[in-house]
């Protein structure tokens, strides 16, 4: 095990989060043509109804704030199993929002013939591994091959494309073997996500699923410097704090939203899972709800940091002498390198 001093990336820029700015999380449906072994989505609590085009404008519309930066990220389940998406993507864009689609890779529907570099910002694959492999064995057989295909084709199209690669036990090791793939695909930007205990992640049984500190210091960052270093903008989650950095829950000084088809809105993922979210759409309008929310945890001080994941996810910490040893940030906390 490495020594728990491991530092964190110097050349790595923590991204504050930014007032006047907004991240809307929608999705549009739940279903999906895969089954990740990872999959985050719980149609319990989530639904797996698919809304209409009629009902996402007038839920996009609840979001439009002519004074702030908006950025629209679709999802699902696989957004592009839905019909219309090419028109949601021309309505975001025609109302002000910075349009992403994250998609499984499978782009169904034709996406890249009905949608165009001007109005579609970014188009996001998820891949979690570097090879057939790796990635086939968490997101199913023939993944990696349709969803490169696909790629290639959306940079040949001059789409600006992003690559998510969710880091688990399963596929640390081969996270420094993405470089070659990502500059051959020409990704322009790199998402490093943790996996989470969500979902599927939660009933995971297999010990070696979740990464720990050590591990997660030991490869992530140099892994991002390598990437940063061809010219791919790296992002990646903070997770843990230094002892000089200051603890923020995104949830008090900025905007996310996290929009489900059956109506709920979360300003935390973490609390997904439950039915604690903060808004609820009824009828086409966005109202606040009532009773014990994701809203009364998030002014709770505490010296493990974010109160959701102490909640949740207490393995996460550890503690020496009674005292805490890693403080957890906000899950939204990212560094980037450029
Ligand atoms: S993780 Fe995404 S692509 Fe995989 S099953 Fe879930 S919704 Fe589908
Ligand atoms: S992850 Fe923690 S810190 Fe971030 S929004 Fe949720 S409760 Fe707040």
């Amino acid at each position: 095990m490495v020594n728990k001093a491991v530092k964190q990336n110097s050349k790595a820029r923590t991204i504050g989060f930014k007032t006047g700015e907004r991240n809307i999380f929608f999705h549009i449906l739940t279903a999906c043509n895969l089954s990740c072994k990872h999959c985050y989505i719980n149609p319990n609590q989530h639904g797996n109804n698919s809304l209409n085009k009629e009902t996402i404008f007038r839920w996009l519309d609840l979001f439009i704030d002519d004074h702030k930066k908006s950025n629209l990220i679709l999802l699902g389940g696989e957004p592009t199993l839905h019909p219309d998406l090419a028109e949601v993507i021309a309505y975001s864009k025609k109302k002000g929002f910075a349009v992403t689609v994250d998609s499984n890779g499978y782009l169904h529907h034709n996406l890249l013939e009905r949608t165009s570099p001007d109005q579609l910002d970014y188009l996001s694959f998820s891949l979690d591994g570097p090879n057939a492999e790796i990635n086939d064995a968490i997101r199913g057989d023939n993944v990696f091959s349709t969803c490169t295909e696909n790629i290639r084709k959306a940079v040949a199209r001059g789409f600006n494309v992003s690559l998510i690669y969710t880091v688990s036990g399963w596929n640390i090791d081969y996270l420094k073997d993405m470089m070659p793939l990502l500059q051959e695909l020409k990704v322009k930007r790199f998402f490093i996500q943790v996996i989470g205990l969500r979902g599927e992640s939660a009933k995971v049984e297999d010990d070696g699923f979740q990464v720990t500190k050590e591990r997660w210091l030991e490869v992530v960052p140099l892994v991002a410097e390598q990437a940063a270093e061809v010219g791919i903008h790296v992002t990646f989650p903070k997770v843990f704090l230094e002892e000089e950095e200051t603890f923020e829950c995104a949830a008090n000084v900025a905007e996310n939203y996290f929009i489900f088809p059956n109506g709920r809105v979360y300003q935390c993922p973490l609390c997904e899972d439950h039915p604690i979210h903060s808004f609820e759409i009824v009828d086409n309008q966005l109202q606040s709800c009532n009773g014990l929310r994701e809203t009364n945890f998030f002014n709770l001080e505490i010296a493990e940091g974010c109160v959701m994941n102490k909640l949740l996810q207490p393995e996460n910490i550890s503690y020496k002498n009674g005292k805490v040893e890693n403080r957890i940030s906000c899950c939204m906390l990212k560094q980037e390198i450029i």
